[in-house]
């Protein structure tokens, strides 16, 4: 196993440790520069609108990650459920394993509840750097509330609840006061000050605050909210890179999905769509222009992030899945009209782009797959991987074996301790305006 690992260790971060054993265990870095990762996280981001932008000059920031590294599909799994596939990613294990199977389960006195972070059966790999003393913090990941103790910040997915109302409102809709959202804790105001700061990091307006040619059933409100969202979610990343340098930090940002479910329409062919669907040539310019100014729009969030890290720092951006034809709703007089889906196989697979140290630049990826996402991180850091991973390390990180563990999956893990989340009624109800639940 070992031999490459133990000359990469000893060159590395880890140069003072003997062994594998003394590396679980508390470790002094070496004086060699850290190996800094960032990973972000674009909900719904397809190559199918990512290339032609590219091409266009649109997206300069992905432009160069994609440039300067690989990129390609991500393989994803169906049913194509963002939970699901952001906990795999996060822990290398299928939903099966870590135990997160979708956006909600009916408990025993049949109330619906979400499923939080201590339905998450295996560690993520937040916890697994932790216990490497990787200082390492995550903001607004998928199921991350009640937040984890980690060696650094979480900023829990319920931190960012304003996707389709303000975060008071939410407080008030969840009729008390719940627990942290943070960890640690005094974290907790710092970010929500930085959240609430009014001011755009990119030179885009928000396009959702007047309808303009808009089809008539655009949910402008819930859009505009979206777009603030990722504003906040970088925002209070950018705060954590620059107070904590962390040296894994990841990021994830809701609103290329939501946006492409709304206003998918102006990017797919007519014929995917029956008639009450039919746009003037106006509107449809207008539902296309939206859809590729927020991928731009999210670029320049990207590029912010970016500013703080080097060229030989690895830099992972992916999405979950695709985005397909998917019309719901009743155009003429419904509440919720929803172009966009992502259902069928088809629009299964998401992107991943990722540049850094050893990576050969203008590569694609080799069937690389959500499962493969933690235990490259892990190899790209020179840290051992789970034995009992259902993935294993891309490609593009080098050749096997790598250095192993048996299993992560004992590691234990401390939660800021909260009974209820205040705003769990409020996030059942967003994901029934998504059209996820009935
Ligand atoms: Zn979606």
């Amino acid at each position: 196993m070992k031999r490459t690992m133990r000359e990469r260790l000893a060159v590395g971060r880890l140069g003072s440790c003997a062994t594998l054993l003394a590396l679980v265990a508390a470790c002094v870095p070496a004086q060699a520069p850290e190996r800094r990762a960032l990973v972000i996280g674009l909900d719904g981001a397809t190559l199918a609108v990512t290339r032609p932008l590219i091409a266009a000059g649109r997206l300069p920031h992905l432009a160069r990650l994609a440039e300067a590294g690989v990129h390609g599909p991500l393989v994803s799994s169906l049913p194509i459920q963002s939970p699901r596939i952001w906990n795999t990613i996060a822990t290398g294990k299928t939903p099966r394993r870590h135990g997160i199977l979708s956006f909600t389960f009916d408990a025993a006195n049949g109330e619906r509840r979400l499923y939080l972070s201590r339905h998450r059966k295996v560690p993520a790999v937040w916890n697994i750097l932790s216990q490497h003393g990787v200082k390492v913090s995550a903001v607004n990941w998928w199921n991350t509330w009640p937040p984890e103790r980690i060696n650094g910040v979480m900023v829990s997915d319920h931190f960012f609840p304003g996707q389709l109302s303000g975060r008071e409102d939410l407080f008030k809709a969840g009729g008390g006061e719940g627990g942290p959202s943070v960890s640690p804790i005094d974290w907790e105001a710092r970010a929500t000050q930085v959240a609430e700061r009014d001011t755009n990091p990119t030179a885009f307006e928000n396009p959702f605050l007047e309808r303009g040619n808009l089809p008539r059933w655009t949910h402008l409100g819930s859009l505009a909210d979206v777009f603030d969202t990722d504003r906040r979610v970088a925002q209070v990343a950018l705060e954590i890179a620059e107070a904590e340098s962390p040296q894994v930090l990841m990021v994830y940002f809701p609103g290329i999905d939501r946006v492409s479910h709304s206003l998918w329409i102006g990017v797919d062919a007519t014929h995917n769509f029956p008639p009450e669907f039919r746009l003037t040539d106006a509107e449809r310019t207008a539902a296309r222009n939206a859809l590729e100014n927020y991928y731009a729009y999210t670029d320049a969030l990207v590029g912010h992030l970016l500013a703080g890290y080097q060229t030989d720092d690895l830099v992972i951006v992916l999405s979950d899945h695709g985005f397909e034809a998917h019309p719901f709703g009743d155009p003429v007089d419904g509440q919720l009209v929803l172009t966009g889906g992502h259902e069928s196989p088809a629009a299964r697979d998401g992107l991943l782009i990722a540049r850094g140290r050893g990576i050969p630049p203008g590569g694609g990826l080799e069937g690389m797959s959500i499962r493969d996402v933690t235990p490259t991180l892990l190899a790209w850091l020179g840290l051992p991987i789970g034995a009992d991973m259902d993935g294993s390390p891309a490609h593009f990180v080098g050749t096997a074996p790598f250095a192993e563990v048996a299993s992560y999956d004992d590691l234990a893990i401390e939660r800021e301790s909260a009974e209820a989340s205040a705003v769990e009624g409020e996030i059942v109800e967003q994901l029934r305006g998504l059209g996820y639940l009935e």
